[in-house]
């Protein structure tokens, strides 16, 4: 898939802060900033599996079936054990809970930008 030549998808700087938990900053070329918790990267992992089970529980929630209030299922907080910057184009995070197949490419991570700017820009509509 040749990449589009979006400039709001383009990083101009991007900057991982592991030791701190701070997330992930990324400046784009059409000077937006944008900034994610590791534990929302974690939530929004673009890989195959994650990509499954968001789909379940969306179809769940479609079904209105509720998973039990009364015991909410204890998850520590993901932290990001490692991150690597995979050529020009994505990063891959290792979280604490063992989970390290995740690949966010720029162009995902700013679709996926939490701003409400790029929820309106890139995640309105199609739903
Ligand atoms: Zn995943
Ligand atoms: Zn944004």
């Amino acid at each position: 898939m040749p990449t589009p030549l979006d400039e709001r998808k383009k990083p101009t700087a991007v900057k991982i802060h592991v030791k701190t938990g701070a997330g992930v900053d990324i400046t784009w070329a059409d000077g937006h900033s944008s900034h994610y918790d590791f534990a929302y990267l974690r939530e929004q992992c673009p890989c195959a599996t994650c990509n499954d089970e968001r789909a379940k529980k969306e179809s769940m929630a479609a079904m209105n079936l509720q998973t039990s209030p009364l015991l909410p299922m204890y998850k520590p907080k993901p932290k990001a054990q490692a991150a690597t910057q995979v050529g020009s184009y994505a990063i891959q995070i290792s979280f604490n809970d063992g989970h390290s197949t995740g690949i966010y490419s720029y162009d995902y991570l700013r679709t996926q930008c939490p701003c409400a700017e790029c929820a309106a820009a890139f995640r309105s509509s199609t739903a």
